[in-house]
Order: structure tokens, then C-alpha cells, then sequence
């Protein structure tokens, strides 16, 4: 008897992925130019240059026994000291290397973190709309995932709907800007607020809720767009990031978990933390990239490209009528469908070789998520067949 569960997961894909395999069916039938693939989100400029010649020089100089080897549980201690040096000049903040445990991408962070704190029975609180994974990843636990509804005007936190959902169950709360799939950054006073709510409730309940702030798109914004960085605020906070988007390296599997001193707890969460990713298999990130994360960790690819097919395709949505909230970061906008139902509209944009992906499986109906990590000429390509969409909404 094999674990139903896991290969029920197995098995499914996700909707993402089903559009980007019949994407792949539709490019064999009428060839890849004529199929406008806005399904996922990877990254389409490559690493910087800083990170090839780093792992030149890296393969070159160094021992490869070394290089190649195990190193300790949480990451090489040197790796930890500069990353976390790097985010005390960005971010003013005074960690050390012993507040990170490196990992395989945020996916490992998220999952090190939430397995470390939960228990069975307890609350995840996850605000749409919000990285379908997160359902999964929860539910490993046997905690429940508790949904707070998207405000869908700005798109920053409903807190009379967050209020409500707090309970003395309440274990963490999971939040993601800049936001996958609505581009959106949390404004400062949205953080403000948010940690004030949290710290009411932890006086109220007597216990802590610890906040999760997942970041793999924190250095991709744009217009200056200022990210607060979460543990200023409020000291209950894990950092969960990657640099699979800021460094186009999602198939390298490198991120880390930041666990602050303040945090309540810090070194039983810390130990939990690395606890769990023992539990897990993730312990030891690959070696050679940590060593490229700890060298590359301030640099980026050309986000110019983002922010160029941002603007042509936000300038397309205006001119096409169709609403859409402008992304202060990622490579995800999220325009508002011109039917109420975003899977018909999905579907109805696949007929034309559109992929998006319905906003109902981010827990955010009405909407649909265009993952413009593509090449520029594919989006001056795909405006036409956006405005044939949109004509067929308008006979
Ligand atoms: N969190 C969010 C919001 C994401 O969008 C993604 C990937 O798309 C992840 C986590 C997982 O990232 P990684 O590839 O680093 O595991």
C-alpha cells in the first residue's frame, strides 16, 4: 500500500504546468512563433555574467574535493557570514551567518520553516492571492491552510478579513511580495499595520505567530518600488528567499532560510528549522552554488527586459480597456478578466494561443496571471491576439 496522498501529487499536474505542456502540444502543431506562452514563471534573461565567471573561476582555483564536497548541515559557514553581510549593507540589519540555513530554493525555505513550526492542528494563514504551492506545503504538515480573501482594489491586505481569521490555532502567517501572481509590493503602511495586528494578537493569545515573508522577487521592481524588509518590523519574521528569479537560477536550487536573533524562540526555531530540513533531505545546499550565491548575492540579470515588457504590455491592456493593476514588481501582471468566469476567459484565450493561467487557482477568480518573463518581440506579437481577445468580449 503506497501513500495516496503523495501519489495523488504525483501524479497531478498543476494548471501551470498543463498549459505549459499543451503550449509545447500547440507549438508542434503550428509552430512555436504562433503560440503566445504567458504560463510560467521563468525567468527568460539569463544569470549575469558575475555568476558564469564565478563558476569558472570557482572550478578552476579551487580545491575540488572541496568544491564538490558535503559541506556543514546549514551551509559553509563562509557562504552564511557574506550573504549575511551583504543584506546588513542593503538592509541596515546586524545578522550573522549563524541566523541563515541555506537551502534548495524557496520552495526548501518554505517547507524547512513550515515543518518546523507546525503541528498538526494548527493555523497557516495565507492571504490571496497567493503561490498555489503554499497549499501543498501546509498541508505536509497536517496544518490547515486558512485563506484570506484578496482585496482586489490595490491588492495589498484586506485586514478586516485577516482580523477575523486569527485564532489562538494560528501558527504563522505566510506573505509574498512582491506577489506572485499580482506583481503588487506591500506599501509600508501595509506592514505597519500588519505587524501591529500580529502583535496585539500574540499579546491576546500569549503565544507567538510567527510571519513567513517569502521573497524570491524582492530585487525585481520596478520605478524605485521600496520593499520593506519584514524583520525591521515586526520580530517574529522568517525570511524565506532564492535566487532563482533575481539570478535566473531556478534550476540551481539555491535560497535560505534567515532566522533573526529577535525572533521569539530564535534558537529552538533556528534548531527546528534545520531539524526539519534534516527530516526533508535538504540538508547541505549544492556546495558550488552557495559559493556563487555568497560571490553573486548583490548583482542581478538585466531586469531592463522586465520592465520594458511590463510597460508594453500594461500600455496594450490600457489601450484594450482591459483593467489591470500596474505590478510595482515581478514578471506577473494580473489584468481582470472581461467575463466574471477566469477559466472561461482562459480557455477562450488558449483558442486563440493565449496561455494564461485563471486567477482561481492563486484563490483569486476574475483575474488571470500573464507571466511576462518571455521575450520583448513576443509581447509586441501577442498584443494583436490580446486585442482579438478583447474584440470578442466587445460583439
Ligand atoms: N514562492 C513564490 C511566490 C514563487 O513564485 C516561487 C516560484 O515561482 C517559489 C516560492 C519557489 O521558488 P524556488 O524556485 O526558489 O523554489
Amino acid at each position: 500500500m503506497l501513500n495516496e496522498k503523495m501519489v495523488g501529487l504525483g501524479t497531478a499536474r498543476s494548471v501551470i504546468r498543463e498549459l505549459f505542456e499543451y503550449g509545447n502540444q500547440r507549438a508542434a502543431v503550428v509552430g512555436r512563433e504562433n503560440v503566445f506562452d504567458f504560463s510560467l514563471g521563468n525567468p527568460s534573461v539569463p544569470a549575469p555574467a558575475s555568476v558564469n565567471e564565478t563558476i569558472v573561476d570557482l572550478v578552476q582555483t579551487s580545491d575540488p574535493v572541496l568544491l564538490h564536497g558535503y559541506t556543514s548541515a546549514p551551509g559553509a559557514q563562509d557562504v552564511r557570514d557574506a550573504i549575511a553581510a551583504s543584506i546588513n549593507r542593503r538592509q541596515g540589519t546586524s545578522f550573522s551567518g549563524k541566523n541563515l540555513y541555506m537551502t534548495c530554493g524557496a520552495a526548501a525555505s518554505l517547507t524547512c520553516s513550515l515543518n518546523g513550526l507546525c503541528l498538526p492542528g494548527d493555523e497557516v494563514i495565507v492571504i490571496a492571492p497567493y503561490f498555489p504551492e503554499y497549499q501543498v506545503f501546509i498541508e505536509h504538515t497536517g496544518a490547515k491552510m486558512v485563506l484570506v480573501p484578496a482585496d482586489t482594489e490595490a491588492f495589498q491586505i484586506d485586514f478586516a478579513a485577516l482580523e477575523e481569521r486569527i485564532t489562538d490555532k494560528t501558527k504563522c502567517l505566510i506573505v509574498n511580495s512582491p506577489n506572485n501572481p499580482c506583481g503588487v509590493v506591500y506599501s509600508e503602511e501595509t506592514i505597519q499595520t500588519l505587524a501591529q495586528l500580529l502583535r496585539t494578537k500574540e499579546q491576546a493569545y500569549g503565544h507567538p505567530i510567527y510571519l513567513i515573508s517569502d521573497e524570491p522577487y524582492r530585487e525585481i521592481v520596478f520605478d524605485g518600488a521600496f520593499v520593506p524588509y519584514l524583520t525591521k518590523y515586526y520580530d517574529d519574521t522568517l525570511v524565506c528567499y532564492s535566487y532563482s528569479k533575481s539570478l535566473s537560477l531556478p534550476g540551481e536550487r539555491i535560497g535560505y532560510v534567515l532566522v533573526p536573533d529577535e525572533c521569539a524562540d530564535a534558537e529552538l526555531v533556528f534548531a527546528a528549522v534545520a531539524g526539519a530540513g534534516r527530516a526533508l533531505g535538504y540538508v547541505c545546499a549544492p556546495s558550488l552554488l552557495q559559493r556563487v550565491a555568497a560571490r553573486c548575492c548583490e548583482d542581478t540579470s538585466d531586469l531592463s527586459v522586465y520592465a520594458e515588457n511590463r510597460r508594453l504590455l500594461l500600455d496594450g491592456f490600457r489601450e484594450m480597456g482591459i483593467d489591470c493593476v500596474t505590478p510595482g514588481g515581478t514578471f506577473y501582471a494580473f489584468p481582470k478578466t472581461l467575463e466574471p468566469d477566469d477559466v472561461a476567459f482562459a480557455e477562450k484565450a488558449k483558442s486563440l494561443d493565449l496561455l494564461v493561467v485563471p486567477g482561481s487557482g492563486f484563490g483569486c477568480p476574475g483575474f488571470v496571471r500573464v507571466a511576462y518573463c518571455v521575450p520583448t518581440e513576443q509581447i509586441r506579437r501577442s498584443l494583436p491576439v490580446f486585442r482579438k481577445l478583447a474584440d470578442l468580449y466587445r460583439k
